[in-house]
């Protein structure tokens, strides 16, 4: 079995940690390579080489800096197909979501390329007699990326291409248990051009994200993954002065209107329920169905989940693959059984699934649980698998109550003809994504992504206008040139008029 290494200053290497964890194929079950888990001593080592790489880099112009960029964008562009592969083999989510995967990590690239003019200050001409005013920003230093498994590409890409456009050297942790991205992604970085030492890819677990939190060289990290780690990243980083941006976990609700489509909003739930086998951060997990749309949207709702093709990621024809690991899906089948337990009504069955050829994959199929209250453990929990569970209220604003007293607050969607219902929840909802009829709404890379409450620790979301805010930090100068022969203006006290 082969080993996946670090990527430190331009090359792999072993470090000097003997220890390693099994990344397995979802879909088969059966390990597929190891991944070398970093020692402290390796983190420092990685630091030492960033550090050292960001002298020159920071002081490389932004056009030049743009330009790699550019190389950068074009080479991702020609190796989406093999880090689709990649992403398929050690995720499992089908081939053509993978795709799609890299070409959202891919907008925030192209959002970077813009660095010149990201970076424009303000200048403000005789703010007082004689005297300017002009401001810019400055990278921060090392930056550190902490990323999870279920967008091994694309999250990684919310962070490194503006850090490192803003001038900043990067050392990402990706998950350890879908690393293999990560080694080709450096390898095109140096392709494009970038130094060595500038990108750098440490893989480990606790040890090696501990390392990086209580590192005084590296100035800020962004992390995203489970909520209870992004609050522990945040108060573990802020502890040592680092800026800390944490996104954690999601709990995200659709809320179906009487006077919606009801086809268009099942085909739309379904897809946000059980694409990527409902292992998005922004994955609909709840619905929540106003008075008398309840009984049509379970119905078509059912209709859909028993139709979605389930089946390995590479096959064209699957639309749903397995979920990550074993003890994922062993998670996911006891909080279905403890739901039916606990009083819903199972409309679909997705435990116990197999799929023929690939009879020890982790798969679960798609689960429909209706009449879930908010006590439930399906409800509480963040369950990262495809179970849709159904809510019902009587109004929409009984339904905006209901997320807004949900600890998480990450993405959610209304389904409804009608515009005043629709600017009710826009409004109303305590929620930083939020879908009028689109139900996973992502912004766009010039956008900044971001939720609010337990689903973010930190005050700013990543890459768009905020990434570049929280990668530099700015500098106003206040500048004079005197005439050598005019009185000097000096005084011991402020100036008590306009000048
Ligand atoms: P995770 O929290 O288990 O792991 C995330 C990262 O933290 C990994 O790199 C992992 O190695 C590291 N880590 C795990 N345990 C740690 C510990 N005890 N100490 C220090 N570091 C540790 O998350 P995951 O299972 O990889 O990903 C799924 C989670 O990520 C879900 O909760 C999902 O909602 C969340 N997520 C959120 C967003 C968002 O934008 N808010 C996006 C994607 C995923």
């Amino acid at each position: 079995m082969t080993t996946i290494e670090h990527w430190i200053g331009g090359t792999t290497t072993a470090g000097t940690s003997e220890r390693t964890s099994v990344v397995y194929n979802p879909a088969t079950g059966a390990p597929k390579s190891k991944v070398r888990l970093a020692s402290t001593a390796d983190v420092a080592e990685a630091v030492r080489i960033a550090e050292a790489a960001y002298e020159a880099w920071s002081q490389t112009s932004v056009s030049k800096r743009a330009k790699v960029l550019f190389s950068f964008r074009e080479l991702v562009n020609n190796h989406v197909d093999e880090l689709a592969a990649l992403i398929v083999d050690e995720h499992g989510k089908v081939f053509s979501d993978a795709q799609g995967e890299v070409q959202r990590g891919l907008e925030v690239i192209e959002f970077a390329c813009g660095i010149p003019s990201l970076l424009k200050g303000d200048y403000s001409d005789q703010v007082s007699g004689g005297v300017d005013t002009f401001s810019f920003r400055e990278p921060l230093g090392v930056v550190a990326g902490i990323t999870p498994f279920n967008f091994p590409v694309m999250v990684p890409m919310w962070m490194y291409p503006v850090a490192i456009a803003c001038g900043n050297t990067f050392i990402l942790k990706p998950s350890e248990r879908d690393p293999s991205a990560s080694q080709l992604i450096a390898e095109l970085w140096q392709r494009a051009g970038l130094p060595d030492g500038v990108f750098n890819v440490v893989h480990g677990d606790k040890e090696a994200v501990d390392a990086l939190l209580d590192d005084p060289r590296i100035s800020a990290v962004s992390f995203v993954g489970s909520t209870p780690i992004a609050k522990y990243i945040h108060e573990r980083g802020s502890a040592s002065g680092k800026r800390v941006q944490a996104l954690g976990g999601a709990k995200n609700h659709a809320i179906v209107m009487p006077d919606a489509e009801i086809d268009f909003a099942a085909e739309h739930l379904s897809a946000a329920a059980f694409g990527s086998a409902g292992e998005r951060c922004m994955a609909i997990s709840a619905a929540v169905a106003v008075g008398s749309a309840a009984d049509a949207i379970v119905e078509a709702v059912t209709a859909k989940a028993l139709s979605v093709k389930v089946g390995y990621g590479r096959d064209a024809a699957s639309e749903m693959g397995p979920v990550v690991t074993q003890a994922a899906k062993d998670r996911i089948e006891d909080l279905i059984t403890a739901g039916e337990k606990q009083g819903a009504r199972l409309a679909v069955d997705g435990r116990g699934y197999s799929v023929p050829g690939y009879e020890n994959g982790f798969f679960v199929g798609p689960t429909v649980l209706d009449e879930v209250s908010t006590d439930m453990d399906v409800y509480r929990e963040e369950i990262f698998g495809p179970v849709l569970s159904v809510v019902r209220t009587d109004s929409v604003d009984e339904a905006i109550a209901l997320i807004n007293s949900n600890p998480y607050g990450n993405g959610t969607a209304i389904f409804t003809n009608s515009g005043e219902s629709a600017r009710r929840f826009q409004r109303g909802v305590h929620v930083g994504m939020i879908g009028i009829n689109v139900p996973v709404p992502v912004p766009m890379a010039f956008y900044s992504f971001g939720g609010w409450k337990d689903s973010l620790f930190g005050d700013k979301h990543v890459h768009g206008p905020e990434g570049v805010s929280f990668y530099t930090r700015a500098k106003v100068v206040t500048s004079r040139w005197p005439q050598v022969s005019a009185p000097s203006g000096a005084s011991f006290h402020f100036s008590t008029t306009a000048r």
